[in-house]
């Protein structure tokens, strides 16, 4: 760890914590003395978080004198902060440096078993967007429908940008990636397979259906979410929305948010973000030009979500969920949850029976027949 470790101290010496800080939505007081602010873990009346930079007052550090009453020196606050595990967090501060990380620095990091088994999740997990990638243009006609219901929604321009890929069945999938050196206990572990019941084999969680990767912040693909296609009749099969469960160290729903890594950008930019609920109107609107836009993705807006964008800069929040009893209540409860975070948060009504992905494409209620 000796190199690491002198490493660590001169990426935490280079950080400008009060830039950091703005960077990661604090508000910094004007006056003089130490920077101050509201502290943007807990809510507060009178700003009880404070900024040590100069080395006579001991270790660069944040620290709230409020209810937090804890300290964070430049990485465990951007771990809090961002939602990210250590080394995402670092490799986050040492772009915000311009440092560089070097694989040996990378490799000397705690290489625990667990580390080396999250390693794999996330190699297998990309070769698997490889495979749906290549499935989605494979002769065949289930991918054919899948290809002919992305035309009709309008989607090809975003196959490329966005791994827009397709999930045919089983077979072909434990092929590619046994084939690429994985055993069958990663795919499992990657929630690419589940488990075969009564002695039955292991089986594809995603079957006919699209796949959207959802990325982490620094883009690494960690988990697949499936959306069922629907036939020429506009039958789908339910849930139209198919998100895996947990995958250890790398993927937890509701912790994540679709598109936040391809909208972030935009976000610190406007400072602003559009929710919506599902992966194709979060597309769409990104299409449309609406950029900071992200989807909630199938839960309930939950506090980690709501800490991912105020680590992005955002301090709104603005609900475009579907036109329909489930789109309200949503917002409802997604309220509390923003003003607990310090976001402020504001709804778009949208017509009766219609998703954002129908509103910006100006079809009618009786047009629009099965969106999302
Ligand atoms: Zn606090």
């Amino acid at each position: 760890m000796s190199r690491s470790n002198g490493w660590f101290e001169d990426l935490k010496r280079q950080i400008d914590l009060v830039a950091l800080g703005t960077h990661h939505g604090v508000h910094w007081a004007p006056g003089s003395g130490l920077p101050r602010a509201h502290c943007p873990f807990h809510e507060e009346d009178s700003p009880s978080f404070v900024a040590y930079q100069a080395p006579q007052v001991g270790a660069p550090r944040f620290e709230c004198f409020g209810s937090c009453a804890k300290t964070w020196d430049a990485i465990a606050f951007v771990q809090e902060r961002a939602g990210l595990g250590f080394a995402e967090a670092v490799q986050d501060l040492a772009e915000f440096t311009g440092m560089t990380v070097s694989p040996a620095s990378e490799h000397s990091r705690q290489g625990s078993t667990a580390k080396d088994r999250r390693e794999e999740v996330l190699q297998v997990l990309e070769a698997a967007q490889e495979y749906f990638s290549k499935a989605l243009q494979a002769d065949h006609p289930t991918a054919a429908r899948a290809r002919a219901y992305l035309a009709e929604r309008d989607l090809e321009a975003a196959v490329g940008p966005w791994g827009i890929g397709y999930a045919p069945g089983t077979g072909g999938l434990i092929r590619w990636l046994k084939g690429r050196g994985f055993a069958e206990a990663a795919l499992l572990d990657a929630y690419l397979l589940r488990p075969g019941k009564e002695g039955r084999p292991p089986y594809a969680f995603q079957r006919n259906r699209l796949t959207f990767p959802q990325r982490d912040r620094r883009g690494r693909v960690i988990a697949h979410v499936g959306r069922s296609v629907p036939d020429e009749a506009g039958q789908a099969a339910e849930p139209k929305y198919l998100n895996p469960g947990g995958i250890p160290g790398v993927y937890a729903k509701g912790e994540t948010l679709f598109g936040l890594y391809e909208a972030q950008e935009s976000l610190r930019r406007t400072r602003q973000a559009l929710m919506v609920e599902g992966q194709i109107s979060a597309i769409t609107a990104h299409l449309f030009g609406f950029a900071n836009t992200v989807a909630q993705g199938g839960t309930a807006f939950t506090k980690a979500q709501a800490l991912l964008l105020s680590g992005c800069g955002i301090h709104e929040v603005v609900f475009v969920l579907d036109g329909d009893s489930a789109g309200a209540r949503a917002v409802e409860r997604a309220m509390p949850v923003c003003l607990a975070t310090g976001l402020s948060a504001r709804v778009v009504e949208l017509p009766q029976g219609l998703d954002p992905d129908e509103v910006l494409r100006g079809k009618t209620a009786q047009e629009a027949g099965k969106g999302g």
